[in-house]
Parts: structure tokens; sequence; C-alpha cells
């Protein structure tokens, strides 16, 4: 797993990723912005892990476009519906909001082979690691995906991100990576997404 340490040196130059209209910053969403010690079906259930705000808004202030991008099997597998999910999206757009923070899209993906509703369960390419999600979002918001970045907990965000040409950072929060699902190596590790973000703010794209 890459170590890298999370602390890079600040560059005094301007920030290329800043100036970039189509770049765009993905992030997953359980053991990102939010805390998922357990499943999150309800509203109540969904809370912002401590500084996800504050580095969200960072981002905003930026003018980058910051968009969550989420496998939703738990759709597939009857333990909430597409109206359950539409509310803990409106819990955490005010949440967020509450820190001066939004998102510019949400994209999900309620598909699972293994899921027991019928009309859910199937492959679908927008499942991470597929990238049908970074698809979308690259259409509907003219992101270039090689100008952009993704920030996720688990080994399939971090397939996702690769197969989709861009950057990647593994944050140890959440699943840390752990989730044995796929092999995919970030390039960069950090502790969380405040982390993340000051290391997408700093550092020259390679
Ligand atoms: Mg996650
Ligand atoms: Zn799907």
């Amino acid at each position: 797993m890459n170590q890298d340490t999370g602390n890079p040196s600040r560059s005094k130059g301007g920030h290329p990723w800043r100036t970039e209209k189509v770049a765009a910053v993905f992030l997953d969403r359980d053991g990102v912005l939010n805390d998922q010690t357990g499943f999150v079906n309800e509203p109540e259930d969904f809370n912002l892990l401590p500084g996800a705000a504050a580095a969200v808004a960072r981002l905003n202030r930026t003018g980058i476009p910051v968009v969550v991008v989420t496998n939703q099997g738990g759709i597939a597998l009857g333990y909430l519906t597409e109206d359950d999910l539409a509310r803990i999206h409106e819990r955490m757009v005010k949440l967020l909001a509450a820190e001066g923070a939004h998102v510019d899209a949400v994209y999900y993906c309620p598909h699972y082979a293994g899921g027991t509703v019928t009309r859910y369960a199937q492959d679908c390419a927008d499942r991470k690691p597929g990238t049908g999600m970074l698809e979308k979002a690259r259409d509907d918001l003219g992101i270039n995906l090689r100008k952009s970045v993704l920030v996720g907990d688990a080994t399939t965000d971090i397939l996702a991100g690769i197969r989709a040409g861009c950057r990647t950072i593994l944050v140890c929060t959440g699943f840390a990576g752990k989730d044995g699902k796929a092999v995919a190596e970030p390039d960069y590790t950090v502790a969380d997404l405040a982390e993340a973000v000051d290391l997408i703010l700093t550092k020259p794209r390679v």
C-alpha cells in the first residue's frame, strides 16, 4: 500500500486544478464524507465525519466541482428504497450547508447482482469499480476525467478512479482500503478528507 505521508510541500505558485474548469473532485460517500460504522439506511444514520464539511467547503471556494459517487447496493438488498436515499441525501445537503459546503452533483448506483429486489438485482457498469457514474458526470458536467481526482476509502473506489483515468487518493477513514474487494494502488494515501483536500489544493499535477 502506498504510504504517502500526506504532508505535501506547499507550492507557492498557482494551483493548477483551481484554474481548470473541467477538473472535478469525485468523492465516495460512506467512509469519506460520513461515518459508516453501521448501515446508512435512514437519514438519522447519516453523520458527517469530523472536518469533512469544512474540507468540502474549501474545495467549493476554489470553484472545483465536487461530485459524490456512491454505490447503494442496499437498495438492491431491500435495506432502503430510492426514496429513503433521497431523504438521506437531503440530510447530507443540509448538514453540509450548515458548514457552508455543498456538492455539485450526486450519482448513485442502486444495483447489485446479489440483491433480492428483482428490479435492482443486476450487474451495472455504474457500480464501482465500474466507471459508469464517473462517465455520466463527465458527460453531464463537462468534466475532464484525466484532470480529475477521486477520493475513496475502498479499493473499489480507487479501481474505478484508476480505470476512469483520474488521480486517486485513498483516505484512512471508513474501510481505509481494507475492504479486500479489489487490488488497486492509489496515487496517494492520506488520513482523511481534510488531508486529501490539502493535497488536491497544493500538489501540482504530475
Ligand atoms: Mg466508502
Ligand atoms: Zn446501477
